[in-house]
């Protein structure tokens, strides 16, 4: 059983290549942004209470992620290992999760560290879209459709933009993630498990980066 980490500011391509290793190494994405979006769409208690503070890009509490993250490792297919994508955010959710891999007799192998440029952040993340059926992403400007307004992986004419993905909000998504998460790289240095790679590369080789990491961890 491998369990990773994926660390580094909005935009830095955790979700990309969250979906990248899941699919190779058989693991599942934990991303708790996903997860709680899904409850906005579903108009659960959840959803409807989280709402507005991700619109504004602030952290939702603490005790929704923790728990959310909780339940869901309990499911039979994360037996197998899960690439944590979003979560923690900050410090006192990284002691949480501490206390819930012990309890569930769990360890994590690795905490990958994206580094990007900041420069660049602002224009990765205003622009993306995906794809409403399937989920592939896409960008205005470094990767559009092969066929303009069809998705190239399942035809789909549908896409989605997220509502926190314009200038104002990730601004703030940045400051968030500087003054909360940031912290969070110091945090696993200390224990021994971070580990970095160049998340300005192309994403196959980032990929690659990170499968060098895994390799390291059997
Ligand atoms: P993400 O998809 O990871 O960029 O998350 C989108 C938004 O969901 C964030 O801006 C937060 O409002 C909320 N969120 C996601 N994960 C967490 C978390 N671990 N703790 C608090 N809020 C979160």
């Amino acid at each position: 059983m491998t369990n990773l980490m994926l660390l580094g500011p909005p935009g830095a391509g955790k979700g990309t290549q969250a979906k990248e290793i899941a699919t190779r190494h058989g693991l599942i994405q934990l991303s708790t942004g996903d997860m709680l979006r899904a409850a906005v769409s579903a108009g659960s208690e959840i959803g409807r209470h989280v709402k507005e503070i991700m619109a504004k890009g602030e952290l939702v509490p603490d005790a929704v992620v923790i728990e959310i993250i909780s339940e869901r490792m309990d499911a039979p297919d994360c037996k197998g290992g899960v690439i944590l994508d979003g979560f923690p955010r900050n410090l006192v959710q990284a002691a949480a999760l501490d206390k819930v891999l012990e309890e569930k007799k769990r360890k994590l192998d690795a905490v990958i560290e994206l580094k990007v440029d900041d420069n660049q952040l602002i224009q990765r993340i205003v622009g993306r879209f995906t794809c409403a059926k399937c989920g592939e992403g896409y960008h205005d400007r470094f990767k559009r459709p092969k066929v303009r307004g069809v998705c190239d992986i399942c035809q789909s004419i549908e896409f989605t933009r997220r509502p926190d993905d314009n200038a104002d909000t990730v601004n703030k998504r940045l400051m968030v993630y500087y003054r909360e998460t940031a912290p969070l790289l110091g945090y696993y240095f200390c224990k021994g498990t971070l580990r970095s790679v160049d998340g300005m590369a192309p994403i196959a080789e980032v990929a690659k980066e990170i499968d060098k990491v895994l390799g390291g961890t059997k």
